[in-house]
């Protein structure tokens, strides 16, 4: 008998093979949305789609683009703000 909340579409149902050799249905979160961008809401390149506990085992370099605004902002928004940044100063 399934649990309630497996019968809805929140969980992913996969098919994974015990130790012993069954096959068994396993029901797995699925993934969070793609990162957006703070300014133009464009999804973010280079950061992982993983749950918070996920991300959190990840090393800090697998988690978002090693380079200014790396996981904030999308390129193009980053390349304008290191430039307007560096103009008004
Ligand atoms: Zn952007």
């Amino acid at each position: 008998m399934v649990r309630g909340k497996e019968k809805s579409g929140t969980y992913k149902r996969v098919m994974r093979r015990t130790p012993g050799g069954k096959s068994v249905l396993r029901f797995l979160r699925r993934n969070p949305a793609k990162a957006q961008c703070g300014k133009c809401a464009a999804d973010l390149a280079g950061v992982p789609r993983k749950r918070p506990r996920e991300l959190s085992r990840l090393a800090r370099t697998q988690r978002r683009p090693q380079r200014m605004f790396g996981g904030v902002l999308c390129t193009k928004c980053s390349r304008r703000e290191i430039i307007t940044k560096s103009r008004s100063q």
